[in-house]
């Protein structure tokens, strides 16, 4: 089931030019209505249920509700992300609550550089079917293809 947002929690990431869920949707599908300060769901029928937006809101306004046959109706999820770990209730049909703690970095917030150890990408590149940095950055000479 889509994404949706909880107007009640919600406040349009005050304003932001671009909110927490419109930045970390991988599909683009969130969107603020400025004229009331919530966001929502563009385009329920291509959300992926990834819980990106789950996870990043900080007013905790959006939810995902999981498929039947592991989330039965009653039942809920959810995230509460922190700088170091992830912390999901699972909240049973009984109201029987359990809690899970999972480490989400091994290095320090903020020390990763983005392509590091990547080759520079070049207009050209988009001409072949490699992707950036192959074969080198797979440890192969050439990629295996199929022989015709
Ligand atoms: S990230 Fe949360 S608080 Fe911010 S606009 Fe989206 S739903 Fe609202
Ligand atoms: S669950 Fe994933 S795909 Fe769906 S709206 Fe949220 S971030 Fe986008």
């Amino acid at each position: 089931m889509p994404s949706f947002v909880i107007n009640e929690k919600c406040d349009g990431c005050k304003g932001q030019d671009k909110t927490a869920c419109m930045y970390i949707c991988p599909n683009d599908l969130m969107i603020l209505d400025k004229e009331r300060m919530k966001a929502y769901n563009q385009e329920p029928t291509y959300c992926w249920e990834c819980y990106c937006c789950v996870k990043i809101c900080p007013q905790q306004a959006m939810d995902v509700r999981g498929y039947a046959d592991f989330m039965p109706l009653g039942a809920a999820s959810t995230p509460l992300r922190g700088t170091e770990d992830i912390m999901w209730t699972i909240t049973f049909r009984d109201e029987r609550i359990k809690r899970f703690k999972y480490p989400t970095r091994t290095t320090p917030e903020g020390s990763i550089k983005a392509l590091e150890g990547f080759p520079e990408a070049k207009a050209a590149d988009l001409t072949t079917q490699l992707l950036l940095g192959e074969p080198d950055i797979m440890g192969v000479k050439e990629l295996p293809t199929k022989k015709k």
